[in-house]
């Protein structure tokens, strides 16, 4: 049962687009006109309102930025052909966003402001979808706590928020990959199944060692034995083996559910490629590579899509992936943005009509 719920709308007296260099937008740095807000106070959600993109008056207090209960998402609006505005799957990410909620104590947030606020806002701010291959409108829901208290406590209010950002692709080259067996990010029983911001600081110092070693990101390995493959940065892993697919499955919580990871695991199906979630070893990974089995490895996510990993760095062993070869993962790669930029019909209702 959802009410309806006036959400307000003031409108910019000049619109920023006119400045946007449509052909340079690095990711996550231009920010549209508008932006949603709504308030959480003795216990209801209030004051849903869609205004100009401004900064916000915090107190030092503000418990968020002590305590860290934080999260987010990450979704991709597209035009179409016609230049309608579409956005990919956002029903997943309302539930994940109200189960990362849930995990770091935080009320859910209701469909009639995170997804009418969501299609009102960019229906809005439209204009600001590009067209071009590749490019498309990112949109970063988010929610932190606000009470003005530095004790440790589940605050009593949050501020919900949308705001967008057209972008261009995200990791244009294939990567090269460090396999972390030193720093964890996420043990069973922990938070690693959330989108919560702390995660991704937690995980910088080990991606910043990767980086002085000439890597792009890390592969992390499970918590407990170092052995088995978690996920990469903000992207799922998979590993094609011969004609199987393998990705990490979700039972220990220890790795995000990610909607391009549920849409490329039915693409595979479809095109006949066998899909198994499971554990997958370095080892099994290592043997693989040795006997000359045909690999193609790559991490999927809303803002990269699918990005191939050309390289697999594990203690001295430098894997090296030839994706001349590759058939696999250049046809969901093509598959996939064909369906999101409205090239070829969305067969599975992917695709939410703002
Ligand atoms: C967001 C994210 C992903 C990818 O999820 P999508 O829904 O496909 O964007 C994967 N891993 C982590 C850690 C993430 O934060």
């Amino acid at each position: 049962m959802t009410a309806a719920m006036d959400i307000s709308v003031t409108k910019t007296g000049r619109s920023r687009l006119p400045e946007l260099d449509m052909n340079n937008l690095p990711f996550g740095k231009n920010f549209t006109d508008h932006m949603l807000v709504a308030d959480y106070e003795n216990g209801e959600w209030k004051n849903a309102a869609i205004v100009p993109y401004q900064p916000l008056q915090l107190s030092p207090s503000l418990a968020a930025l002590h305590y860290g209960q934080a999260i987010f998402e990450g979704i991709k609006a597209y035009k179409d052909r016609e230049g309608h505005p579409f956005i990919f799957r956002p029903y997943d990410n309302f539930k994940r966003f109200n189960i990362s909620a849930e995990r770091m104590q935080m009320p859910a947030v209701p469909e009639e402001i995170f997804m009418d606020g969501m299609r009102q806002l960019i229906a809005l701010d439209q204009a600001w979808i590009p067209m071009k291959e590749d490019y498309s409108l990112y949109i970063r829901p988010f929610m932190f706590s606000t009470d003005e208290l530095i004790g440790v406590r589940p605050s009593d209010t949050y501020k919900f928020m949308i705001i967008l950002s057209p972008c261009g692709p995200y990791y244009a080259e294939p990567m090269r990959i460090f396999v972390e067996e030193h720093y964890v990010r996420a043990v069973p029983g922990g938070v690693g199944y959330a989108k919560a911001a702390g995660n991704y600081g937690a995980a910088m110092l080990a991606t910043a060692e990767a980086k002085k070693k000439g890597y792009d990101q890390v592969l992390w390995m499970d918590a407990i034995e170092h052995r088995y493959v978690q996920e990469c940065g903000t992207m799922n892993v998979f590993f094609i083996i011969g004609n199987t697919a393998i990705t990490p499955g979700l039972e220990q919580g220890t790795i995000l559910e990610g909607v391009t990871r549920m849409s490329v695991i039915s693409m595979l199906k479809e095109m006949g490629v066998k899909v198994e979630e499971r554990d997958l070893s370095i080892d099994e990974i290592v043997a693989a590579y040795n006997a000359g089995e045909h690999m193609e490895v790559f991490g999927t996510g809303t803002a990269a899509t699918i990005s191939p990993i050309k390289e697999l760095g594990y203690k001295d062993l430098s894997m090296k992936f030839d994706l001349s070869k590759w058939k696999i993962a250049p046809a969901v790669k093509k598959t996939i943005t064909d369906i999101r930029e409205g090239r070829i019909p969305d067969t599975h209702g992917w695709m939410y009509a703002v």
